[in-house]
């Protein structure tokens, strides 16, 4: 259950969302955000925020990220009408292909962007977490391109699940630490990683992959995933001559959504929809989808929604998607729902499979197991919204999921 607020408290913040208020100065998307830390990590984490106060409003930092984007990543991503799914599905569908950005996915915007501000506040080594891997090999290739060397934290089952991914980050140079405490998997690398960076905060820079953690990551992803809205805002006015009825992201920890969604948060008459992993089901412990069956919590420094049993143990997931398959959400998400901005829905493993399925074969596009869910749920709004206009974020390439993918195929 979200935090449940009065009609004249929603409209308050949401007002202030438009007012660009948040986070505050502690931090906090309304109630949810802040700063959950040891006191060995306040003084990282406060160099963390003078600098990036510093360099995210200094033009010449924002100009030297631009034209990686444009140069390095490709950027502009293209914008895709995809022809044959509007056809089968009765309403108007685009693309946002992120999937056309290096290394594969949306992650490299903000592992680039972090790279070159750890570059800018003078570290020395990167770290970074990753579950699926695709964090990992963005940033070992954002650490390639900017001179500095990169460490990745990876659970030692993700390791074996991943192991094409973990071939991409060495041969960027990127060193792989196992993390064998824990799960095993995303949340013990993550915690992994912030207890490397108590051990010498000053010369290490903690590059974390999605909008979730402390402040000001979450602010800190987003902005540097923005560009994924503000592109598509233009094109899509552009390309489709108005703005779409509905917008479709998957929500691991909230990135791909986040950066998509904020250029639209203002335009209350499209509805926009984040998509979870449902697993195999709606029962604790089968899905990921934390915004639709989790309950207020603190997890990896930040007050959020989380999965979590009656106790407060947070509770193993499960997804397909190894990229889905967390248990917290990013704390502006969890704002969003609670003031009604953005609706959060989930798919199921054989729902995201099917869709993956159709659109290969629709529209030639090999589409992330992620991004997938979000393509499932936007089929069934289209079969309620007959001739409307609609936008999915194509979040990444679904390449690294020829294994999970051909298991299923035999199955
Ligand atoms: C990592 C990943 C996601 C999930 O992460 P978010 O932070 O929620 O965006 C989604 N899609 C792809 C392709 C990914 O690699």
């Amino acid at each position: 259950m979200a935090l449940d607020f009065s009609e004249t408290e929603k409209e308050i913040l949401y007002q202030s969302v438009l007012d660009n208020k948040f986070p505050d100065d502690m931090g906090r998307f309304g109630p949810f955000g802040g700063r959950y830390i040891p006191e060995t990590l306040v003084p990282a984490f406060s160099r963390l925020e003078i600098g990036v106060k510093k360099y995210l409003n200094d033009p010449q930092f924002i100009e030297s990220w631009q034209n990686e984007l444009n140069e390095w990543v490709g950027r502009p991503t293209a914008m895709t009408y995809a022809k044959q799914l509007s056809h089968a599905w009765g309403a108007e569908v685009w693309l946002k292909r992120e999937d056309l950005a290096h290394t594969g996915a949306h992650k490299i915007n903000n592992a680039i962007g972090q790279a070159l501000l750890a570059k800018k506040l003078g570290a020395k080594q990167i770290i970074a977490e990753t579950g699926a891997g695709q964090h990992g090999v963005a940033s070992a290739a954002a650490c390639a391109r900017v001179g500095l060397p990169c460490r990745v934290y990876m659970g030692a089952v993700d390791i074996k699940r991943q192991a094409p991914n973990v071939d991409r980050m060495r041969q960027l140079g990127a060193e792989v630490c196992a993390v064998k405490t824990g799960d095993q998997t995303l949340r013990a690398a993550i915690d992994e990683a912030m207890r490397n960076w108590v051990s010498d905060p000053a010369d290490i820079y903690y590059i974390i992959g999605s909008a979730v953690g402390p402040h000001p990551y979450p602010f800190l992803v987003r902005e540097f995933q923005s560009v994924i809205g503000r592109e598509a805002r233009k094109q899509i006015v552009t390309q489709a001559g108005g703005l779409p009825n509905a917008i479709f992201a998957c929500v691991g920890g909230g990135s791909n959504a986040i950066g998509l969604f904020h250029s639209f948060l203002g335009d209350r008459e499209v509805e926009l929809i984040g998509v979870e992993a449902g697993g195999h089901g709606p029962d604790l412990g089968q899905n990921a989808a934390t915004l639709a069956t989790g309950t207020p919590g603190v997890l990896q420094g930040a007050y959020t929604m989380i999965l979590q049993n009656h106790d407060g143990q947070v509770q193993e997931t499960h997804s397909v998607s190894a990229g889905l398959d967390y248990s917290g959400v990013g704390p502006e998400h969890a704002l969003l729902q609670s003031i009604g901005r953005v609706d959060y829905e989930s798919a199921t493993d054989t729902e995201a499979l099917l869709a993956l399925s159709e659109l290969c074969k629709a529209e030639g596009i090999l589409t992330a197991l992620e991004t997938a869910h979000a393509f499932a749920a936007a089929k069934k709004w289209a079969s309620n919204n007959p001739g409307k206009r609609l936008l999915i974020g194509n979040s990444g390439r679904g390449d690294k999921d020829m294994i999970t993918l051909s298991a299923h195929m035999k199955g």
